[in-house]
């Protein structure tokens, strides 16, 4: 595999800023990999292997049934089609194009999110309109309660760190005013940790990537009821058709779901302090450990760049780390601040990351 990076110019790079699509989303366990490889080497019924992952997929979720994906973004699109077309064949063979169906999808202003393309755009692949209401950071249940008319199919809650954290409307509050109209709430949990607590909280069809928090393949899955569920895999048959995932993808996120369950979560907290404290000496840095946006269960070593003493901003230091393979989280580099997410970051990485930072900031490489 080296060798491949090395003939494609396009060596491994050391992920410090979390499970990034931009870096290839996960690395893989031993466990993941060998799956994978079982998988290519057979042929296989891919609509029983479909049904069987989506089982696996319920175990994982404490749902009824699932349905994978390529990913949460083609999961969105996806749990969109099946509401509107459910799974009647002509209206799915007519996606993106929903004829008479209702197939507006309302979510709150401050959720419709770029996530590396827009939130919005996936629902219109589903053949759904983005009804945004409300304004960026202030929307309330009414805002959403007076929107649902006739065309409306569903509500759309997107819970995650690029979502506006404040002023918004509360998950319990949609799934209310959906409910209260007979109405589904899709959940957009794409990075989420707690596959078992979204589903919990009512929501009808609950979307995860399969390559973040799972640490799987590039992949994704639905989770919900069952008839919602059989409507989702339907339209592989339509607009999911180029969206298909492989035999090898599907053993491999079964694999990593198999894995996470088992795996303990959390508990970076002591490491990142001890992080914090080997880089606290460099000059124009300081740290602290600093918990997640979303409220998710990692801690991050914060760096504070003083461009004054550093000898660049903190955009600059991320740039100068990149070009040497090194990528933090840059979120907050406007504001002078990076952070170091333990999550992809072997212990060897770690230690690499601290040698660059140290010779970029004075120029010693032995600390
Ligand atoms: C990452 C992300 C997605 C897309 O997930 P993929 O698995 O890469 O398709 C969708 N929504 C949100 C909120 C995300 O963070």
């Amino acid at each position: 595999m080296q060798s491949l990076h090395h003939d494609l110019g396009t060596p491994p790079a050391i992920n410090a800023s979390g499970k990034m699509t931009a870096l290839g989303g996960s690395v893989l366990s031993e466990g993941v990999v060998a799956a994978m490889g079982e998988a290519a080497r057979h042929h296989v019924v891919m609509d029983d292997l479909m049904a069987a992952v989506g089982r696996e997929i319920a175990r994982a979720t404490g749902t009824e049934d699932g349905c994978p994906t390529t990913g949460a973004a083609s999961g969105i699109a996806i749990a969109v089609a099946a509401l509107i077309a459910g799974t009647d064949v002509s209206r799915i063979e007519a996606l993106p194009d929903p004829g008479d169906a209702p197939c507006e999808v309302i979510l709150p202003r401050g959720h419709s999110v770029h996530f590396g393309a827009p939130v919005r755009q996936m629902v219109a692949l589903g053949g759904g309109r983005p009804v945004e209401v409300g304004s960026a950071n202030k929307v309330t249940a009414a805002h959403l309660a007076g929107a649902v008319g006739p065309r409306t199919v569903a509500l759309l809650y997107v819970q995650s760190h690029h979502a506006v954290q404040k002023g918004m409307v509360s998950l319990a509050e949609t799934i209310e005013v959906a409910h209260a109209h007979d109405l589904p709430v899709i959940v957009d949990a794409a990075a989420e940790e707690d596959l078992r607590h979204w589903p919990a909280t009512g929501a009808d069809l609950v979307i995860y990537s399969g390559g973040k928090a799972v640490g799987g393949p590039t992949s994704g899955m639905i989770c919900g009821g069952a008839a919602h569920m059989a409507a989702c895999r339907a339209q592989y048959g339509g607009i999911a058709r180029p969206m298909k995932v492989g035999k090898e993808t599907l053993f491999g996120l079964v694999q990593a779901l198999r894995e996470y369950g088992t795996a303990p979560s959390g508990g970076h907290r002591p490491r990142m302090e001890k992080l914090a404290a080997r880089l606290a000496g460099l000059p124009g840095i300081t740290t602290r450990v600093v918990g997640d946006e979303a409220g998710r269960d990692i801690h991050r070593t914060e760096l504070t760049v003083d461009p004054d003493t550093a000898g660049r901003d903190a955009a600059g230091l991320a740039a100068e780390l990149a070009a040497s393979g090194v990528y933090l989280r840059d979120h907050h580099a406007a504001t002078g601040r990076l952070t170091i997410d333990p999550r992809p970051l072997n212990p060897d990485e770690e230690d690499q990351l601290v040698r660059r930072l140290t010779a970029l900031l004075d120029g010693e490489t032995n600390r």
